[in-house]
């Protein structure tokens, strides 16, 4: 198969890179300006205070408390067109993979028409968007490597995906991930280690994601295994475990944990931990290993989540499900429906 996969053209890395951001984006400067979108933790952390602010740059703070919504990043985009009068010369995305994912989508927004909703989808964007830089301050979702940005609506958690939406540049600083919760940091590093697996089981998968992926999985094995694995190592492996789903799929997990995010709001990072704990069956090899890294990093899950669930929240779980097709022919294979029934689906939406 011939493709041409995008890659991040310029990666900023190593502990205090920080310190260059003005360097870095100071040719952005020259005849513009710059606007940040600061996920908005970074108010208590002390962290935003330390970003460097040119006089004609603007800084926006990103409110995660939910997953990021189709309504949030077209009110981003309306608001910065509103309060300025030209377009920025860069976007600048500081926090976790849902301000990364706003940055990647504002930067698109404020080039294309419409809502983002028009683009959910694979490669529907036809603008080349406003270029963009990601710094991250939590590790795993690979949102810094990746084409997607993932946009939730009423009905739907769905990514744009396009080589339009991926980081033109990154920053890649593990000083900036030394400070998150224990329970944030084992859920956001277990989504590239789920990432990676379901690279390495499907069927979509070419030799560079491959190799992305075993590299990343021994990084976290080694982070999360407490085999003295440092920020470094999980940092650089959510960068690959995101380039490694540029060049495959996700799986199972994710075409189940997305039901649980868009009916009980449960971040991704549970809930891709809450569906996995769930599915030995597809993946024997990884989850004895999953459970090992619970206990050494002193993790509960939650369970019975789905007790309390009505029979319109399971149809709408198992309709999300059902959409992900790409992941699940990746997994199971063209006749994945026969596996994957909506029967069996909530047989194990009903055991999570
Ligand atoms: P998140 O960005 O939602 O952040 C989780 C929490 O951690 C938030 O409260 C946030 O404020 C906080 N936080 C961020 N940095 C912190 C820091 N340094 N110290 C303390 N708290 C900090 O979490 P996430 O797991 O990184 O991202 C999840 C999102 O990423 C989901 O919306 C998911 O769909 C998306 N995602 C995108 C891709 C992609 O390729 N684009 C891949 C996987 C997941
Ligand atoms: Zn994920």
């Amino acid at each position: 198969m011939f493709r041409i996969f995008k890659q991040v053209q310029k990666v900023a890395f190593g502990v205090g890179c920080f310190s260059k951001l003005e360097e870095v984006i100071a040719p952005y400067r020259k005849d513009g300006y710059v606007v940040f979108l600061v996920d908005d933790v970074h108010n208590k952390t002390g962290f935003k205070a330390t970003i460097p602010l040119g006089a004609t740059d603007k800084m926006y703070d990103v409110d995660v408390t939910k997953e990021p919504k189709v309504v949030q990043v077209d009110k981003l985009r309306d608001m910065i067109q509103a309060e300025n009068k030209t377009l920025p010369n860069l976007v600048v995305g500081v926090g976790g993979g849902s301000t990364l994912d706003i940055a990647k989508a504002v930067s698109v927004m404020l080039k294309n028409e419409g809502s983002a909703s028009l683009y959910q989808g694979w490669d529907l964007v036809k603008t080349p968007a406003v270029p963009k830089l990601g710094i991250p301050t939590l590790s795993g979702t690979g949102s810094e490597a990746s084409r997607t940005t993932v946009l939730s609506s009423d009905d739907k958690k769905y990514g744009i995906n396009s080589d339009y939406s991926m980081f033109d540049i990154v920053l890649l600083d593990p000083e900036l991930i030394k400070n998150v919760p224990n329970e944030q940091r084992f859920y956001t590093g277990m989504d590239c280690h789920i990432h990676c697996i379901e690279s390495l089981e499907g069927s979509f998968i070419n030799s560079f994601g491959k190799v992305y992926a075993k590299s990343a999985l021994e990084l976290c094995k080694k982070v999360f295994l407490n085999q003295g694995g440092t920020d470094e190592d999980l940092m650089v492996a959510s960068y690959m475990g995101g380039a490694s789903v540029a060049n495959s799929e996700v799986g199972v997990v994710h075409a189940m944990s997305y039901g649980l995010s868009l009916v009980l709001g449960y971040r991704h990072g549970i809930a891709n931990c809450i569906a996995f704990n769930q599915l030995e069956e597809f993946y024997p090899a990884y989850v004895p290993e999953f459970r090992e890294m619970m206990k050494l990093n002193n993790i509960q899950l939650p369970t019975g989540v789905t007790s309390k669930c009505d029979e319109a929240m399971y149809e709408k779980m198992i309709q999300m499900t059902l959409r992900m097709e790409r992941p699940l022919t990746s997994a199971l294979g063209d006749n994945w429906k026969d596996i994957l029934t909506p029967t069996k689906i909530r047989s194990l939406y009903e055991r999570m």
